[in-house]
């Protein structure tokens, strides 16, 4: 059943869960307020206008399933066309500068991004953290960016190979969170993706019990760096998911949803994952 009350402060809470992002990204599971599952598409450096058409058909996918969020985040060349062309389907940016405007070559603002028509980004994912050499600091006033610009941020973090053999995974992500986390954080611009570096391509995925203990952490983390508002943060799992894993993941407690790469660049391939999280 649920229970709806106003906190002192005057937002409105239901069976414990602020509804900071509205009551649209809750549902009730046995009793059991769940987050509404997300799944976004990170297509990286590939698609050109001749993909535009992939997600015309992701969008209308997403428009047979209304009870999960699903977004692309296209190349930003590819943005203000993806938007145009797909009216109220969530287009977002896989990267943004810190920086509102400047001597920044090559480099695109939040608000940049906003005017093209996404509504979001992705920060810290991983390959950027490699390639670019980005740092949790500048990861971190990216996210303050987003938020001042009135978009979304979906925060990456996620440990090596190497980092998860030596047994350090919970505390490289969580102090990865922890530095890295925007501030004034809420649930209705901020997600987290846990994404492990040796699974981003590789078709390798953890196993199920390793996601769940790292997702607690996770949710953990948010609630030490929150506090209130913190379980309605969705905490999305990225790394080589697919139509054929992606009901196993979605399961997991604590995973709400799926950052993916390859499995997003056709309506054939994440059709499923699409179907799985309504299902899930
Ligand atoms: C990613 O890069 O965010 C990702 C999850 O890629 P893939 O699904 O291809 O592993």
């Amino acid at each position: 059943m649920w229970f709806k009350q106003k906190t002192a402060e005057g937002n409105w809470q239901a069976n414990g869960y602020l509804l900071a992002g509205g009551h649209h990204k809750y549902k009730k599971i046995e009793g059991i307020m769940a987050n509404r599952k997300y799944i976004v598409g990170n297509w990286k450096m590939n698609g050109l206008r001749a993909q535009l058409s992939n997600i015309a058909d992701i969008a209308a996918i997403a428009a047979n399933h209304e009870g999960v969020d699903v977004g692309i985040c296209p190349p930003v060349t590819l943005i203000a066309a993806a938007a145009q062309a797909n009216p109220g389907f969530a287009i977002g940016a896989q990267d943004c500068h810190f920086a509102e405007s400047g001597a920044h070559t090559g480099c695109v603002s939040a608000a940049m991004l906003k005017e093209a028509g996404a509504g979001y980004s992705i920060i810290g994912h991983s390959e950027r953290r490699a390639d670019q050499q980005e740092g949790d600091s500048e990861v971190k006033a990216k996210g303050e960016a987003l938020r001042a610009a009135g978009m979304g941020a979906i925060l990456c973090v996620g440990e090596t190979e190497e980092e998860r053999d030596a047994g350090q995974a919970i505390e490289i992500v969580t102090v990865q969170l922890a530095r890295s986390f925007p501030a004034g954080a809420s649930a209705d611009w901020l997600t987290i993706a846990y994404e492990p570096v040796w699974a981003i391509g590789t078709g390798r995925v953890p196993d199920a019990s390793d996601v769940a203990e790292m997702h607690a952490e996770i949710r953990k983390k948010l609630g030490e760096l929150m506090g209130q508002g913190s379980e309605a943060v969705r905490i999305l799992y990225g790394g080589s998911m697919n139509g054929s894993n992606a009901a196993e993941l979605l399961a997991v407690p604590n995973v709400d949803g799926g950052l993916v790469g390859g499995a997003s660049l056709t309506a054939a391939k994440f059709g499923p994952i699409i179907e799985a999280a309504a299902a899930a």
